[in-house]
Order: C-alpha cells, then sequence, then structure tokens
C-alpha cells in the first residue's frame, strides 16, 4: 500500500521516493512507489499530472488494495530505485479550489435553505453539487453565491483532522460517514467539517472566486453548476474576449450590448417583412411582364425564360424562382420554364394535362440534367447557359408531341 503523502498535505509539490512495483500494458508503463504526493482519480476528483525523474505522468489510478499507480509512456526505474517526484502545480491548485468550492457551497446550501447535496461532480469544465430539492430561484443561487463569496474574502483557514470514529459523532458533520477507523475530516474554520480524502485549499481565501453559472433540473433534484478560481478567471478571459470583440464592432459600451443586439434584431425583423412585401410586389410585376412574353406551340401556352442574363440574377433565388414559375404557369395556364442559378426549373399550370415531371424526365433523358418532382413543379441541376437553346428546343420538341 502507498502511503498518500497528500492526505495528510494538500500543498505539497514535490517529493522522494522509493520504487516498490513496475510493470507495463501495452505501451503504457505504471509505478508504484512506496509513498507518493499524486492524488488519483478517487471520491469525484480527478487525478494529478506531473514527473517523476522527469518522465510526465499522464494517469494515476488507485486500485481496490489501495496500490496507486503512476501511469507514463516511458517506464521510470526499477524496484528500490529513488525517484524525484512533482505535481503538477497549476492543475493541483484548480482541483483544490474546484473541491474547496464545493465544500463551501454544500454548506452554505444547507444553511441558507436546508438543501442537502446529495452527489458531487468535480469536472475539467465546471463543478457541480446536486441539491436534495425539486425547485430552486434565481435569488437563491445570487444569495448562495454571495454568500460564498463573502467565506473567500473571510480568509478562513482549512484544516485536515484525523479523528477516530467516536469523536467523530462530536463533530457538526454535514454527513457522517459510513467508513470505520480514522476518518479523515475538512475542517473550514468553525464554518464546514467534513469527511473527504481529496485535496483542499490551505485557506478559503486560495479558492480566489466562486461563480454559479446555472442549474438544471434532474428529476426531483437540482444540479447547481459553478465555477471557481482558476476556472472562473478563464471562463472571465473567454467571455471578455467575446464582449470585447463585440462592443469594438457594434460600436459600444459592453453594458449597452444587450439593447444594441435587440435593436439590430427588431431592425433585421423588420427588414425582412420589408424585403417580403417588395419580393411579393417584384413577383407579381415580373409575373404579369413574363406571361406577357409566352408563345403557343400545339395549342399550349409556354415560356421560357433565361434569369441569368441580365440584373434580375441578383434577387433572383432559386426559392423565388420556383414562386414565379408556378404564377407564370397559371397565369398562362401553361407551362413556364425557367433557368436560374444553373438550374431548370419547370412548372405547370394546375389545369393543365401537362405533367412537369414528365418533362423533367424528357430532359434527364436526353441530356446530363439530374433531378424530378411533381405534376405541378420539377427542376433539374447541373444545367448551363451555353446549352439553353438546346434546353429549348428540347422543350418544344415535347410540347409538340403532348
Ligand atoms: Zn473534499
Amino acid at each position: 500500500m502507498t502511503e498518500k503523502l497528500y492526505y495528510k498535505d494538500s500543498s505539497l509539490l514535490e517529493f522522494e521516493a522509493k520504487i516498490i512495483g513496475s510493470g507495463n500494458n501495452d505501451n503504457l508503463f505504471y509505478t508504484v512507489l512506496d509513498k507518493t504526493a499524486f492524488y488519483p482519480t478517487s471520491g469525484g476528483q480527478l487525478y494529478d499530472t506531473g514527473f517523476i525523474n522527469q518522465i510526465e505522468i499522464i494517469d494515476v489510478i488507485e486500485n481496490r488494495s489501495g496500490e496507486i499507480r503512476h501511469i507514463s509512456n516511458k517506464p521510470i526505474g526499477k524496484d528500490g530505485d529513488i525517484v524525484k517526484g512533482t505535481v503538477n502545480k497549476m492543475r493541483r491548485l484548480r482541483h483544490k479550489q474546484q473541491h474547496t468550492a464545493q465544500h463551501i457551497l454544500s454548506q452554505i446550501f444547507i444553511k441558507l435553505f436546508n438543501y442537502e447535496s446529495v452527489s458531487v461532480h468535480l469536472g475539467e469544465e465546471y463543478g457541480a453539487i446536486e441539491l436534495d430539492t425539486d425547485n430552486i430561484t434565481t435569488s437563491q443561487l445570487q444569495e448562495a453565491e454571495q454568500y460564498a463569496n463573502e467565506i473567500i474574502y473571510d480568509n478562513l483557514p482549512i484544516e485536515i483532522l484525523f479523528v477516530d470514529d467516536e469523536q467523530v459523532s462530536s463533530l457538526p458533520l454535514r454527513k457522517i460517514p459510513e467508513r470505520k477507523g480514522k476518518i479523515r475530516i475538512i475542517k473550514i474554520d468553525d464554518f464546514d467539517y467534513s469527511a473527504c480524502g481529496g485535496t483542499h485549499c490551505s485557506s478559503t481565501a486560495e479558492v480566489s472566486l466562486i461563480k454559479i453559472i446555472g442549474f438544471e433540473k434532474r428529476k426531483s433534484r437540482i444540479l447547481v453548476k459553478f465555477l471557481s478560481g482558476i476556472q472562473a478567471v478563464e471562463d472571465y478571459n473567454n467571455r471578455f474576449a467575446v464582449t470585447d470583440e463585440l462592443s469594438h464592432t457594434l460600436t459600444c459600451n459592453v453594458n449597452d450590448l444587450l439593447e444594441k443586439f435587440n435593436k439590430l434584431q427588431s431592425g433585421n425583423k423588420s427588414l425582412k417583412k420589408d424585403l417580403a412585401d417588395l419580393q411579393k410586389e417584384w413577383l407579381s410585376l415580373m409575373a404579369r411582364q413574363i406571361s406577357g412574353e409566352s408563345d403557343t406551340i400545339n395549342n399550349i401556352c409556354y415560356v421560357f425564360r433565361d434569369f441569368s442574363i441580365n440584373n434580375d440574377t441578383n434577387i433572383v433565388d432559386t426559392r423565388l424562382a420556383n414562386q414565379l414559375a408556378n404564377i407564370v404557369a397559371e397565369k398562362i395556364n401553361g407551362v413556364a420554364v425557367i433557368f436560374c442559378q444553373e438550374k431548370i426549373i419547370i412548372a405547370t399550370s394546375r389545369n393543365s394535362s401537362l405533367d412537369a415531371s414528365q418533362i423533367a424526365k424528357h430532359f434527364s433523358g436526353l441530356t446530363s440534367l439530374k433531378g424530378g418532382g411533381n405534376k405541378n413543379m420539377a427542376q433539374l441541376g447541373g444545367a448551363s447557359k451555353a446549352d439553353l437553346k438546346n434546353y429549348k428546343e428540347l422543350l418544344l420538341k415535347y410540347l409538340k408531341n403532348a
């Protein structure tokens, strides 16, 4: 069994130890020491990283027998070797801040609202506590957050106590531990006592900051998400970069961003409405104009219109061209074919016996165009302007025999 140096001192980052076991599994090597300051993933807290004799430790695992394995890509040494271990300071600090923040928040939710923490999540992105309540308000969260930060400003000392199970009952613990024997207690002054095996700060000031970032409903419970210390600062940097860029682009103060955004959004809405109105008007005018250009073959009224040769192209997207073809086909009670954005759009009027999908089939059988549709509307892709004359001839040939 490995002696857990982090148990007695969470700020110990450098240590010497003796190798008492090693091995490998494929390309990964593990080393067991007689003592270690590396925290293995356990109790909801993530593992430490760092170096042992300049070899990077990428994971730390504790097995059931209490053996702690330091995982690396290279072997570290042989049994009996004395090695030097260095724990990654910032990663450890992150975990200490998050874990301590969790203790502070768990105690606060009991003190303020009598909400017990039933589970804890300490992740790379955020920390979370699951509270034994099915409802929480924004003002409750704000109150808890403010209280948590006051505990930080108070710079309360944090100690590690080792007590036996008889003494445990005399301490005001949030939860009575199930374990027997020596129990490790994290004592935050007289504010909180909690049985825990993780790494924690040595004073509440070291947590630096606690920010509640939201909550989620989980059946009959509430999951409160929070950031602390380094994590909170990183989040602040990300948010600052976004709001700073936005306030430069929109030339306004950060505090006015929301108002500016709302204005832009409502402006956008009214522009969309104006555009829709204009398109409607344009469609009606254009339909009238194109219908006037219609011709007749075999008693069938038709229009073949190229929308790529004039400025019309700038405002005609396929959706509009489809609508236009439909309106024209109805107006002339025949067939309207429109070339637009490398597409051939075919529309037939509802009263006509012509089937747009059959015309499309005729086209795709004789050209490289591909597509299809229904009786009144069909579309073919891959059309080229150079072949327009050919397409028109194909249409006329079809109509002549229709
Ligand atoms: Zn803890």
